[in-house]
């Protein structure tokens, strides 16, 4: 193919783009023939290390080829972008995890597209054209080929700053951001790939590399962190409204140019990204579920009109800067279930035993991954691509993993001693269900002993977050188990956290909802005194919700219907999370607590006021959030 010239010189494998007067734009036949080769000299002894170079001074590459794109995207296609994604993102893992070194020569332009093959390898290497961005935004994407991997990682909140404004990075830049490894003059590149070819050595570029001028962008770091903190976009431009600097000047006018929906996604991706579950493939499937929905939901084939077609540069976006609604971002990103991206062809065994609320969507969410879910419950219920089992010894028998979603630590107990004995050796067992520490320590104790790993893994986001693969976990257990269940955890949720040893995850959620049970009576008793005061409810929340009132209870699961964001409020206080369940969390912090002489106040208050709830009212079957109709007919005595 003339677009790209491909030979072993020397011990290495050289890939040479050689589009120059496109910018080296990659077509999808490129990234084809870029896979090829890599997969052949994977295991060929002859090829010692992986060149990439480019023709031209202009560019090593400067993105993807967005015209095809643009051409079928309008013809109502969307089949094709989705198959060029993810075949493009395909390789960039490759690059990512190939176990010989890639050395990547990085002049002029090297953006979007070109940052997954050039800067994904182990020596990537800049000189004094160089010029990285990740200007997608620009066109109605976010940044993508596992760029927001990148972006996560660079210091502070520099990846919102630069997937936001899309701005250039200078040599010195790049390396900063950790885009880039080492610089060296573009005159002395050839004679280093030279001795490469001969060599095959990769060391000899670290000897060779200089170290880089000062970067720009460190110094612009404090600026950056202070304006880029913020939780949402309308939060990063309220502050760079409210200052009068060149920074703000500057920034604003370059985010005015790009995409708002693409810029409060990439802010939201970067933030589910960061934390302990932070890999590449969890970048490049966030990534995914946003490009693959881009044409046909999202702003991309009105942004490739305006640059690169009519070049008109007056996108029409669908949404305004500081209006782009929460429900559109989770709309882009939800998970996109039997759609969504595949890496690697491997799917693990697992067995699920509980499809309640929680569990039948979790189940699912696994199935669509790719996983093969066989599944249980008493109650007979089932889930979405999950084979069901007779019992639970037949759906734990012979599986990599069981994951247990059961209702308390009595059934927990119950069902494991049936599993148990069942499971093969060496397998794991996730507990994902809120139970007590004690009986989290005692069932893995029992696998232990039993020759397999546990996890105790309760979760945090309700049934919204099981269903949209946005838990959090928390988890208890030792290290190795705590790897084997983290890609599971990436499938169900955005967060997982290691806790520390068995029952660790346990005492976090416990704690954690002994916050969640106190903050949704103050939340509901401040609606209804406001009621009584007068105020309407939509004015409280607007308050609330971003005044010093903020928290999940009121912002993400409101407890007044038709106010806020959607929530078991406006479906008739229908579980959600039924008061009982609370009752039960906020029973069993008071029991850790007391076993640990703790004074916590607030938290016997809360279960008293929910076992009055549920006991002697009319709470029982409800959501926890309709203690609001419960205050709102009483009176102080
Ligand atoms: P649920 O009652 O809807 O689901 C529990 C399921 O377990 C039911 O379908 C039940 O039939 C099944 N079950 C009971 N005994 C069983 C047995 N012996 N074998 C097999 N299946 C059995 O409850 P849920 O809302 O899905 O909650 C599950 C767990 O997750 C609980 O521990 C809860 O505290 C926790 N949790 C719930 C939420 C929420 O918002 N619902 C949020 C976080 C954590």
């Amino acid at each position: 193919m003339s677009d790209i010239l491909i030979r072993i010189s020397g011990q290495a494998g050289h890939i040479t783009l050689q589009r120059p007067d496109a910018l080296n734009a990659m077509t999808y036949d490129m990234c084809r023939a870029i896979e090829a080769a890599i997969d052949d000299w994977r295991t060929d002894p002859a090829v010692a290390l992986i060149i990439f170079d480019a023709e031209g001074e202009r560019a090593f590459c400067a993105g993807g080829d967005i015209a095809e794109l643009y051409a079928t995207g309008t013809m109502g296609d969307f089949g094709y972008g989705q198959t060029f994604w993810a075949d493009e993102y395909r390789l960039n893992h490759k690059l990512f995890h190939y176990p010989k070194p890639v050395v990547s020569f990085l002049q002029g332009f090297t953006m979007g597209g070109g940052v997954g093959i050039g800067c994904h390898g182990s020596h990537r290497i800049v000189g004094d054209t160089s010029q990285i961005a990740m200007p997608e935004c620009g066109i109605g994407l976010v940044p993508d080929v596992g760029g927001s991997l990148m972006l996560a990682l660079a210091p502070g909140r520099l990846g919102e700053y630069l997937g936001t404004t899309a701005a250039r990075m200078n040599a010195a830049d790049a390396i900063y951001a950790g885009f880039a490894d080492h610089y060296l003059p573009e005159t002395a590149w050839d004679a280093l790939k030279q001795a490469l070819q001969t060599s095959g050595d990769a060391t000899l570029i670290e000897a060779a590399a200089l170290p880089p001028a000062p970067s720009p962008l460190a110094a612009l770091q404090p600026d950056i962190d202070r304006h880029f903190h913020g939780a949402a976009l309308g939060d990063v431009l309220t502050t760079l409204r409210t200052e009068d600097s060149d920074f703000a000047r500057a920034t604003l006018k370059a985010m005015g140019r790009t995409c708002p929906l693409s810029m409060a996604c990439t802010i939201e991706m970067l933030h589910r990204l960061r934390g302990p579950s932070l890999s590449l493939e969890k970048a490049l499937d966030l990534e995914y579920r946003f490009t693959a929905r881009s044409m046909e939901h999202g702003d991309f084939l009105e942004g490739i009109r305006a640059a690169v077609i009519d070049k008109d540069r007056s996108p029409k976006w669908q949404y305004s800067d500081m209006n782009v609604p929460a429900t559109a971002i989770s709309k882009m990103l939800m998970p996109l279930g039997k759609d969504a991206l595949k890496l690697e062809e491997s799917g693990m065994k697992i067995g699920f035993i509980g499809l309640g609320n929680m569990g039948a969507p979790m189940a699912a969410n696994l199935a669509a991954a790719g996983h093969n879910v066989t599944g249980f419950d008493v109650a007979g219920t089932t889930a979405d691509g999950v084979a069901v089992a007779a019992t639970a010894q037949d759906a734990a028998a012979g599986q990599d993993i069981v994951i247990t979603m059961l209702p308390n630590g009595a059934i927990l107990r119950d069902v494991a001693d049936q599993i148990i004995p069942s499971m093969a050796s060496g397998a794991t067992l996730i507990d994902c269900s809120t139970v007590d520490v004690e009986s989290a320590r005692a069932v893995a104790a029992q696998a232990n002993d039993a020759g397999l790993q546990a996890v105790d893994a309760p979760v945090s986001g309700g049934i919204g977050g099981a269903a949209g693969g946005t838990l959090t976990f928390m988890a208890g257990g030792s290290d190795a188990a705590f790897e084997v269940a983290k890609p599971l955890f990436d499938i169900m949720g955005q967060k997982a956290v290691h806790c520390g040893a068995a029952g660790a995850g346990q005492a976090a959620k416990i704690c954690n909802n002994m916050i969640l049970g106190a903050t949704m009576i103050a939340t509901c008793e401040a609606f209804a005194l406001a009621d009584k005061l007068g105020l309407a409810r939509d004015k409280m929340f607007d308050v609330a919700s971003t005044s010093s009132g903020y928290s999940w209870s009121m912002n993400a699961y409101c407890p007044a219907p038709g106010v806020g964001p959607t929530s078991p409020a406006d479906n008739d206080y229908k579980p959600g999370f039924a008061a009982e369940l609370m009752l039960k969390d906020l029973g069993l912090s008071q029991q850790a607590a007391e076993a640990v002489d703790a004074d916590t106040p607030m938290g016997a208050r809360a279960l008293e006021l929910y076992r009055q709830f549920v006991e002697d009212e009319d709470g029982k079957g409800r959501d926890f959030s309709a203690m609001l109709p419960r205050f709102e007919t009483r009176g102080r005595g």
